[in-house]
């Protein structure tokens, strides 16, 4: 393990994603770990040039350590869809265009799935996938990934959490994640197991690093 955290030490949240970053408080929260959000100090968002999750996490976890001096925790995540080879994939933020118009990148998921064909519920199958990597100033880095595998419904339905959450139907449940409130969605709250891709993450960042 690249570092543990104490409570009230400093931990920056790599992201410009107000989703992300939102729901990365919410579970740093209950720690004590003083949060610091990447845009509050001005950081640019580096180019994810990786062609994996953890590539990509590093890149962002690696670039904002050096520029802040503090140990920096950044989340690559993404839909992969069965249907469509894996896509979105590491390329979901991206389908939605520089006006990040998830509307239109949900849309985009639906009709590539019904020009494979895929109409069935089990044919409409897709991972959300979660990779954290926490990296030090000195250089020091690890990665954790959380999964959960859901079917992909069509209209979307609910308003909560953000990005392919509405069309996301995590299995063993009939909402969607737009319809759960983000408690619903992490689904942790110790000892109950996580339920989102990025709370199993997070989950199992913090067996490592939070003592929990
Ligand atoms: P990136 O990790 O910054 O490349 O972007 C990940 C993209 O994946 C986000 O912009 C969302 O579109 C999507 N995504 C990741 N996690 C979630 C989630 O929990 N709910 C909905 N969409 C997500």
């Amino acid at each position: 393990m690249v570092r543990r955290f104490a409570r009230g030490d400093r931990l920056l949240v790599a992201s410009h994603n107000s989703g992300k970053v939102r729901e990365l408080q919410q579970l740093i929260r209950p720690f004590g770990v003083d949060v610091v959000a990447a845009g509050a100090l001005g950081l640019q968002e580096p180019e994810e040039t990786g062609v994996t999750f953890e590539e990509n996490a590093i890149i962002k976890a690696k670039v904002a350590a050096l520029a802040s001096g503090l140990p920096a925790l950044a989340d690559d995540s993404g839909l992969a869809v069965d249907a469509l080879g894996g896509e979105p994939g590491i390329h979901s933020a991206r389908w939605a265009g520089p006006a990040k118009d998830f509307d239109a990148a949900m849309r985009e998921v639906e009709r590539r799935l019904e020009a494979a064909g895929a109409t069935t519920p089990e044919t409409r199958r897709g991972t959300f996938v979660a990779v954290l990597a926490l990296a030090t100033p000195a250089g020091a880095v690890d990665t954790w990934r959380g999964e959960i595998a859901g079917t992909l419904v069509w209209p979307p339905r609910g308003t909560q959490g953000f990005g392919y959450d509405a069309m996301f139907q995590p299995d063993g449940h009939t909402r969607t994640f737009g319809e759960m409130s983000a408690e619903e969605k992490h689904g942790w709250n110790p000892p109950l197991p996580p339920l989102s891709h990025r709370a199993r993450a997070f989950a199992a960042f913090a067996a490592e690093a939070m003592g929990g």
